[in-house]
């Protein structure tokens, strides 16, 4: 069916610039409406540059939103031009990028539907596949991903994520002042972040002033040879979590010894009374560790360094926070629990990047927060086929993105 009334109509509802409809016809699958480039002469699906025809094309087709519960295609057989710089390529089409097979108004849907919904909602009410959603989103996200983003960086955080249930790794580096990822690089060793520094430039490196990072060996080492003016600030949190551990393998150690006892049964279950903080303790918890005061001093003593190490974050002037910093390795290098003085040997060599936290009050938390968005993102991603799905997946999130979705609007 054709007719000048219905191609205007038609027109009116698929709302797309640059294109002129000739006609439509109801399938199996939807309306499939025939379309036509408004621009008559061609230009080069990869550049958008004019260049002259090469061939035709066998006709093909663009998934478009749905009208109701009605898809809408498009047809056209696109021409196939000779660019001078990229060749023998299809030509550009206003209503789609190029090698894509929906139209941008879809992509754009899809992009915002899955900065908010959860996959199967997405695959549902789009009918289409969860490789589908990936592959479009790294196709958008490539397309809009701002080169402002690494501009006026001052403050950044760099952490790391395991993806695939950690056989992969991505590394991010967020913008601490707008709370925003901004790079977003696959492994986690120190090229991963020379990777970051090499995009961001020389000029653009020299505004960094502070970057936060727990303390693993491979970034810490990226930012003092690419960004030595950087006052590396080092996550407390991690430092706890170093802490919580020691204690934990001290524990460990005591139940082992204690096997079969009843002293080593209660150890057992004394883990979460001894890792969490003291105000978070439940009435049961506290009668726990006053008991275990009197009954294991080894692992009592474990707890009050524990504590002690948190406190002593806790200074807001940094001249207090380095004596008591000093004063636990100290104390920590002469308890005669392993595990503590090798920890007491690590705040040791952290130790300015210890105390620029206390100075600075900037914590990993920022990254951290964002970090958790982005697991839950992760397990979404499995069904992604490769670490750039996912990588743009969290630009899409938290990178600060927007899109427009089809609004309904008065014809
Ligand atoms: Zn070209």
């Amino acid at each position: 069916m054709a007719g000048p009334r219905l191609r205007e109509v038609l027109g009116r509802v698929l709302r797309i610039q640059g294109l002129s409809v000739q006609g439509a016809r109801l399938e199996a699958k939807g309306v499939v409406v025939e379309v036509r480039p408004r621009q008559r002469k061609p230009r080069c699906g990869v550049c958008g540059r004019p260049a002259p025809g090469y061939d035709a094309s066998p006709g093909r087709l663009w998934r478009h939103l749905a009208l109701g519960q009605t898809i809408f295609w498009l047809h056209y057989a696109p021409r196939r031009v000779h660019c001078r710089e990229h060749g023998v390529r299809v030509e550009r089409v206003a209503w789609a990028a190029h090698d894509s097979s929906f139209t941008r108004a879809f992509e754009e849907l899809v992009a915002w539907q899955a900065q908010r919904l959860d996959k199967s909602s997405i695959c549902r009410l789009l009918g289409i596949n969860w490789r589908t959603v990936g592959t479009i989103i790294e196709r958008i996200v490539e397309e809009r991903l701002s080169p402002g983003r690494l501009e006026g960086l001052q403050i950044i955080g760099v952490d790391e994520l395991g993806w695939k249930a950690g056989h992969k790794y991505v590394s991010l580096v967020v913008d601490h002042l707008r709370s925003r990822v901004v790079w977003v690089g696959e492994g986690k060793n120190e090229e991963t972040l020379d990777a970051f520094f090499d995009e961001l430039g020389e000029e653009r490196t020299k505004e960094l002033t502070h970057a936060t990072m727990d303390l693993s060996a491979a970034f810490s080492k990226a930012v003092g040879n690419r960004a030595p003016h950087v006052r590396k600030v080092f996550d407390r949190f991690h430092v706890q979590k170093l802490a919580n551990e020691a204690l934990d393998t001290v524990r460990r150690q005591e139940v082992r010894e204690q096997a079969g006892s009843q002293e080593g049964k209660a150890l057992k279950q004394s883990r979460w009374a001894l890792l969490k903080n003291p105000w978070n303790l439940t009435v049961r918890q506290g009668e726990k560790l006053s008991e275990l005061k009197k009954t294991n001093q080894t692992l009592y003593r474990a707890y009050l360094l524990k504590e002690s190490l948190a406190r002593g974050m806790d200074y807001v002037q940094p001249k207090r926070a380095s004596e008591h910093l000093d004063k636990w390795c100290q104390w920590a290098s002469h308890s005669r629990l392993a595990p503590f003085a090798k920890l007491a040997k690590t705040v040791q060599r952290h130790k300015d990047g210890i105390l620029a936290y206390v100075e600075t009050g900037l914590s990993n938390g920022v990254v951290e927060g964002i970090n958790n968005k982005i697991r839950a993102l992760s397990r979404r991603a499995y069904g992604f086929r490769n670490p750039k799905a996912f990588r743009a997946m969290i630009l899409l999130c938290c990178g600060g993105m927007e899109f427009t979705p089809p609004l309904p609007v008065a014809a």
